[in-house]
């Protein structure tokens, strides 16, 4: 899938998006970088929960997300 970058401005500061981290459109900045980073659960993400041993299946997000709804 090609993107225009063009297309899109930073999500934190709205100058045009250089880059995408942690599924977030961003510049150059490092504070964006760091703010998408944050923004998206902080060091690891889903990485994290494969450090643990935990699997990463469908069924497994599907349920994390019913937990969520009960909150
Ligand atoms: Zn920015």
């Amino acid at each position: 899938m090609a993107i225009n970058f063009d297309d899109y401005t930073c999500e934190f500061c709205g100058k045009p998006c250089k880059n995408i981290v942690y599924a977030a459109f961003v510049c150059d900045n490092p504070e964006c970088i760091e703010n998408a980073r944050i923004a998206r659960g902080g060091p690891g993400g889903h990485m994290k929960r494969k450090a643990e041993g935990r699997p990463i299946i469908p069924e497994d997000l599907e349920s994390a997300v019913e937990e969520n709804k009960k909150v």
